[in-house]
């Protein structure tokens, strides 16, 4: 029979605390990990927020003026909301980080800067072009620095998470930070989506435990994400495994 998986509510507190968080667009950083980013801030880690492109293609109208300093003004006052974090801008094009060759390279340059202990980044199972760029860059990256540990967040879907993390208590402060984003919530309001995705990510804890939003990681050691990624090859061993038979009717 088989057993369950649900992944378990971890202790951040037992998290390290040179913390880097990777953004493929201003916004990302709080739909895919703002609670987190709330608490290492709250706990004094001054994490780090890296946004990997200049944001310029945030409007679908085509009509927006200067966009990217309308978003990194929208980004320092979302980030105000969570505390002392510190900021930095890659500029890549908008749309265009699949391109940027450089972008492993001045990942792990900051990734080696701040020494970083733990880093937030996008799944690969992402669906966005420039988020699947980013994960992989930031695989590439993250790859390379031993023990470092990795979070992968979902923003476009959701991840398979093997860790939840109780994010009740900053729910507040990750809706003003979301409504800062005026830009975005024109287009799509991000506080409801938000919330609901934070709410479903709890379907699996008992209402007793009074966990309301949860963030969820698929939280790896740099050395494992090779293995991670062969899981999904696993998977199709396991649900259409090879015919032993012989007749491969080829
Ligand atoms: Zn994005």
């Amino acid at each position: 029979m088989p057993t369950h998986r649900f992944p378990p509510l971890a202790d951040p507190n037992r998290l390290p605390r040179r913390v880097v968080v990777l953004a493929p667009h201003p916004d990302d950083e709080v739909l895919g990990c703002g609670g987190m980013i709330a608490f290492h801030a709250l706990r004094g880690d001054v994490p780090v927020v890296v946004f990997l492109s200049d944001g310029a293609a945030g409007d679908p109208t085509g009509n927006a003026r200067d966009l990217t300093k309308l978003r990194r003004d929208e980004a320092r006052a979302a980030l105000a909301e969570f505390g002392n974090c510190k900021i930095e801008h890659f500029d890549f094009p908008d749309g265009e980080l699949d391109g940027a060759h450089e972008l492993p390279g001045r990942i792990l340059g900051i990734l080696e800067r701040t020494a970083a202990e733990i880093v937030y980044m996008p799944s690969p199972l992402e669906c966005h072009a420039d988020h699947m760029a980013a994960a992989r860059a930031a695989t590439v990256a993250a790859a390379a620095i031993p023990g470092l540990r990795t979070m992968l967040y979902g923003v476009n879907t959701a991840v398979p998470a093997n860790e939840l993390y109780d994010i009740s208590q900053f729910r507040a402060k990750k809706d003003a930070a979301l409504r800062h984003y005026k830009s975005q919530i024109a287009f799509k309001d991000l506080v409801k989506i938000s919330r609901a995705i934070d709410a479903a990510r709890t379907v699996n804890i008992p209402d007793s435990a009074g966990v309301a939003d949860c963030e969820g990681f698929v939280a790896l050691s740099s050395e494992d994400l090779r293995d991670h990624a062969a899981r999904f090859r696993g998977l199709e061993e396991l649900l259409f495994p090879p015919n032993g038979s012989g007749e491969s009717g080829a």
